[in-house]
């Protein structure tokens, strides 16, 4: 029996496309290898790479003006690719810091220049999402840096900064291909695979193309964007099988519709899950309600004990994974794109049965 796996990430992935790899894992379209055993530098899985591109471009509606770079090392080696390409103006760049993974993207940058803390949620535990306008950021920013779907605390911006002509980064990690985003308002998109996309191992870098080639000189080939671009993501081996993969998760998305298909599905899902927590006191959802995650649902019971009760007695029920992140405690249900709502009705049950069952005194 298969378990809805609530993970933060490695997550599940569609059925369908687990089913399809295993269907073509020893015999890849008959072409009597399996992608695994596949030279990177072969037409075959040149066709691969060049249609999980194209397809990843159809989807998220990616303009001609922007590289499309398929890497390994995870969104924590961006932190450090970020800075090393593109402080090389002024070198001063912005960070807003609304948790864990923006607040590691900073402290990484802080190696290589000037690097300021534009504003920060910290203060409520990031629980919320900080308004700022163009005044904010100093004018002659290399860039701002955000992550935009913070998976730790449950929290998603409602809205893309403006900050003028200043290039804006985004970590975008948990949320890519939840929803269709305006690529354009970004100088640079990047993103782990193995919240939303693919198996771990596989990094997408969406960047502008007049912010690459003006890499700092100590960057190593290897994080240098331009170098990777001009070599089509194949400077070195790929990530070949992540790659396939995620080839696979992006047919998926077309043939269900794209991407404003999986985001209407993405709120009915959320939707479920919040209208439960809103209805009732049992559990409490920290998080703010302008900037609460489509991805990552936060709550908890106000009760440690009861918490670790939870999470317990749900993984027998094969709702998995539930545990919150040890910085926020309780419970966290992360509803990516391969939950079925199916998934988020047997949890709501599940919630309902065990305040039920667990009374408050
Ligand atoms: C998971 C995650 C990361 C870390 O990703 P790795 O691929 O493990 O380096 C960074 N940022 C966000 C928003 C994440 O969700």
């Amino acid at each position: 029996m298969r378990v809805y796996n609530f993970s933060a990430g490695p997550s599940m992935l569609p059925l369908s496309v687990l089913e399809k790899a295993a269907s073509e894992m020893t015999n890849y379209r008959s072409s009597g290898i399996s992608v695994m055993e596949m030279s990177h530098r072969t037409p075959l899985y040149e066709s691969i790479l060049n249609k999980a591109e194209a397809d990843l471009r159809t989807l998220m509606a990616i303009p001609d003006n922007y590289k499309v770079l398929f890497l390994q090392g995870g969104a924590s080696t961006q932190f450090a690719a970020v800075p090393m390409n593109l402080l090389n103006g002024s070198g001063k760049a912005d960070y807003v810091v609304t948790g864990q993974f923006s607040k590691k993207a900073m402290q990484e940058a802080a190696k290589y220049g000037d690097i300021r803390k534009v504003a920060s949620s910290e203060d409520k535990n990031n629980t919320y999402i900080p308004r700022l306008t163009k005044e904010d950021f100093r004018p002659d920013a290399d860039y701002v840096h955000i992550c935009f779907n913070n998976t730790i605390y449950g929290t998603k911006w409602d809205y893309i900064p403006d900050t003028g002509d200043i290039p804006l980064v985004a970590d975008l990690s948990s949320c890519i291909l939840s929803e269709p985003v305006d690529v354009s308002k970004f100088g640079l998109i990047y993103a782990g695979a193995q919240k939303n996309m693919a198996p771990a191992g596989l990094t997408i870098v969406i960047v502008r193309e007049d912010l690459i080639g003006k890499a700092r000189p100590e960057t190593p080939a290897m994080f240098d964007y331009k170098l990777l671009a001009d070599n089509n993501s194949m400077y070195n081996t790929p990530p070949c099988y992540c790659i396939y993969m995620a080839g696979l998760v992006y047919e998926w998305l077309l043939e269900m519709g794209g991407l404003s298909v999986m985001a209407e599905k993405n709120r009915k899902k959320a939707a479920l899950l919040y209208d439960y927590l809103d209805s009732q006191s049992y559990y409490t959802a920290p998080a703010e309600a302008s900037a609460r995650s489509l991805m990552n649902v936060t709550f908890v019971t106000g009760n440690a004990d009861l918490d670790k009760l939870f999470a317990k007695e749900a993984e027998k029920s094969g709702l998995c994974s539930l545990k919150g992140h040890r910085s926020v405690g309780g419970m966290r249900a992360s509803i990516y794109n391969a939950m079925p709502y199916d998934g988020v009705v047997a949890l709501v049950e599940f919630m309902k049965a065990f305040a039920d069952n667990n009374p408050k005194n």
